[in-house]
């Protein structure tokens, strides 16, 4: 966003002098968002009996930045977006959030990146909700995957922390969470996650109902927690089934299909323990494939959803098309 923002804000700048306004002209951040949003902010498809609803919860267009991979360079970072058919004026990070329906129970998987709290271009989860006709009252249980605040800042309000679903039951992996509230973590956290890990400490010990989950046990009917640790310490992937057909819900493990597909081995910044990510993404699409399942990350391209293949030593991505 930044250097989209300053070119919008020169531009500006410019045309408010050329009007005889000043320098004050302010721009909103949806002036300066690239990305046209989906037509429809949400998306319905079926995994045996239980049915699912990805809802669009926006898009951070990520200045390249070379720290960004760890072992790859910009200009392969924009090779990888080319050839998948993308811009590559940035890198293109959507965000999805889906809704299990199970027996008529709504069940939130991550909760989004809440208002104003992640990117100007995100926030959107809300607005897409109520257009899929899905009631945020009715959302009694959230599976988490991990407590980045893409994922986690739906969750609490802005400036308040005030819980958005104060009566739903709150899921994750026991070692998520121990490593997130442990004493001493914000201490231990780079500078630019302590804030985070502030407002972890300050909102969840106190949420009603939170059930920490050792090993990979049942979380709902036909629902089952998944490891998938590197991303961070207790990230979780879930794994759906119903009838003869499943579909895993694999959240950041495979973090940007356009880059990790044709890439398994690059670490992300955002990857805490780059090689066991790395291991853990291999070994998941390795799955995913030997049991023809379809897959669905948090920041695949909306509607989150395809299938991966071999494609030699790496993989191929193929996204349903909303
Ligand atoms: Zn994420």
């Amino acid at each position: 966003m930044l250097s989209l923002s300053r070119r919008s804000i020169v531009t500006s700048t410019a045309l408010a002098a050329a009007v005889g306004l000043g320098a004050r002209l302010t721009i909103s951040p949806a002036f300066a968002q690239k990305t046209a949003d989906p037509v429809k902010g949400f998306y319905k498809y079926k995994v045996g009996a239980i049915e699912v609803t990805a809802l669009y919860d926006g898009i951070w267009e990520k200045p390249h930045d070379p720290a960004f991979i760890k072992n790859a360079s910009v200009e392969e970072t924009k090779d990888a977006l080319a050839k998948s058919g993308q811009t590559t004026d940035f890198v293109p990070i959507p965000l999805t959030v889906v809704v299990l329906t199970i027996n008529g129970r709504h069940i939130l998987v991550d909760s989004g990146s809440g208002g104003g709290q992640w990117q100007p271009t995100a926030g959107r989860l809300a607005r897409n909700m109520a257009a899929a006709g899905l009631d945020p009252s009715e959302i009694k249980t959230v599976l988490i995957s991990h407590f980045h605040p893409d994922h986690i800042f739906g969750l609490m309000e802005k400036g308040t922390n005030k819980p958005t679903f104060p009566d739903a039951e709150l899921i994750v992996t026991s070692t998520e969470y121990k490593w997130w509230t442990e004493p001493g973590r914000v201490e231990k956290l780079p500078e630019a996650r302590k804030g985070l890990g502030q407002r972890i400490q300050a909102v969840f010990p106190q949420w009603k109902n939170f059930t920490l989950v050792e090993g990979e046990k049942e979380v709902a009917p036909g629902v089952r927690l998944v490891n998938a640790p590197g991303h961070t310490p207790g990230h979780a992937a879930y794994l759906v089934a119903s009838g003869n057909q499943q579909l895993m819900i694999s959240n950041d493990t495979a973090y940007v299909p356009a880059l990790t597909a044709p890439h398994p081995d690059w670490q992300g910044a955002y990857d805490q323990d780059g090689p066991l990510a790395v291991a853990t993404r291999k070994a998941l699409l390795e799955r995913v494939i030997a049991e023809k399942m379809m897959i669905c990350g948090a920041h695949f391209p909306f509607p989150g959803a395809g299938v991966f293949q071999k494609d030699g030593a790496a993989f191929a991505f193929t996204p349903v098309k909303a």
